[in-house]
This record gives structure tokens, sequence and C-alpha cells, in this order.
């Protein structure tokens, strides 16, 4: 079985962290600084995780929505955790739950391609800055 990658999350991809979680880039953004929140624990799904760890996980998101708005001057943002343990895990799906961070603007194209929009990767430029200004 191969191991799992959030897990071992890689230093350099880091933003912020706290004790409990990290925040980094979504290899795999559908917006501009489409962001995840990772507990450091291995847990599926969301009734696993101790109250404790949680609500240093919602302080994480709360502090991150906030800089996200003021410093990188997003429009809103959606808060998304999908649980479906249903779906082979792969690229897409991780048995490692996460919290999505999307930012998104009025009438974007996010959900109108279903999935399709453009995706960009961060540059080193643009990874820099997220560590500068939301770390
Ligand atoms: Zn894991």
């Amino acid at each position: 079985m191969k191991p799992c990658t959030f897990c071992k999350i890689p230093k350099e991809e880091v933003i912020f962290e706290t004790k409990h979680c990290y925040v980094l880039p979504d290899k795999y953004p559908i917006s501009r600084y489409h962001l995840l929140v990772v507990p450091k624990k291995h847990y599926a799904g969301i009734a696993e995780i101790p109250d404790k760890e949680l609500f240093d996980i919602i302080k994480t998101i709360k502090k991150m929505e906030k800089k996200m708005i003021e410093k990188l001057k997003v429009n809103g943002i959606d808060l998304r955790q999908n649980y479906r343990p249903f779906v082979p895990e792969g690229k897409l799906r991780k048995s490692h739950i996460h919290f999505h961070l999307i930012p998104r603007g009025f009438e974007d194209l996010v959900y109108k391609t279903q999935g399709k929009a453009k995706r960009g990767e961060l540059s080193e430029k643009e990874l820099r800055r997220l560590k500068e200004v939301l770390g």
C-alpha cells in the first residue's frame, strides 16, 4: 500500500502550521490560491477528530479566510470537505481528511464548468507570497 501523502507533507509546501494542522496549496487548484487545511494526524472523517484538534483546525480555517480576504483580496471563499469513502483512493480522493478553502468571485467559472475550469499551478514566487502573507 502506498504511504499516505498527507501524513508526510514536505516542509517546503507548508504555508502555515499549528500544533494540529498544516496549510498548503492544493496541487490541483480549481481557483487561484486554493488551499488545503490538513490535520497532522491521519483521520478519515470529521467524526474521528478529537474536539481539541478540531477546534484548532477550525480556528486555522477562520484565520486563513480572514487573511485571504484582507491580504490576497479574495472576494469570497467556499469551505469544503468531501467525505466519500465509496470512491477509490487516488489522485483526487484521499482517505486523510482535509478541508478546502476555495477562493470565489462573482460569476466565476469554478462550478459552471463542473471542475473543468483552467487550473494553474502556483509559481515559486506565488508560493513565497502565500507564505509571506498567510504564514
Ligand atoms: Zn494520512
